[in-house]
């Protein structure tokens, strides 16, 4: 077997079937934490060959492959504890929602019913209490001071 032998390619990463590669570990690695397990030969293995550890862990539990619209949940959100009383079967919108509700309580945000700076509650919350026009303005305070100044002029 050649040494280094290119998997596929996506954009501009290569993945690299080889035992030098320091990213290579026996056919696993770790993208935002969890743990993907290379598998050219299942259905549902994406563009690059992976799976996720854990939908392979719940699908030898129900012995079946998963569907597109179903998403493996970590109930303790350890997202790299693929044991299977760690799993829950979840289709993506019960999987938004519960994690929309667990951040924030119900709340706007966690610590906060409504934005701190303008008090609105329709515009999602971006960051220290401040929903994202409100934050786009602290971060971007010549791109809004020209866009008034557009305004102005109309
Ligand atoms: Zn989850
Ligand atoms: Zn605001």
């Amino acid at each position: 077997m050649r040494t280094s032998q290119v998997l596929k390619t996506r954009g501009r990463r290569v993945y690299y079937h080889a035992e030098g590669n320091p990213h290579w570990k026996g056919g696993t690695y770790r993208h935002h934490g969890r743990v993907q397990v290379l598998c050219p030969d299942h259905p549902n293995s994406g563009q690059n060959n992976y799976v996720l550890r854990a939908r392979l862990v719940m699908e030898k539990q129900l012995v079946r492959f998963l569907n597109q619209d179903e998403v493996v949940h970590h109930i303790n959100h350890v997202t790299d504890d693929d044991r299977i009383q760690n799993l829950q079967l979840m289709t993506i919108l019960e999987h938004n929602t519960y994690h929309a509700q667990h951040q924030t309580n119900g709340r706007w945000a966690r610590n906060f019913d409504c934005c701190a700076q303008c008090g609105t509650k329709e515009v999602p919350h971006a960051g220290r209490g401040l929903c994202n026009r409100c934050n786009d303005k602290r971060r971007w305070p010549e791109k809004w001071a020209r866009l008034k100044a557009r305004q102005n002029a109309i």
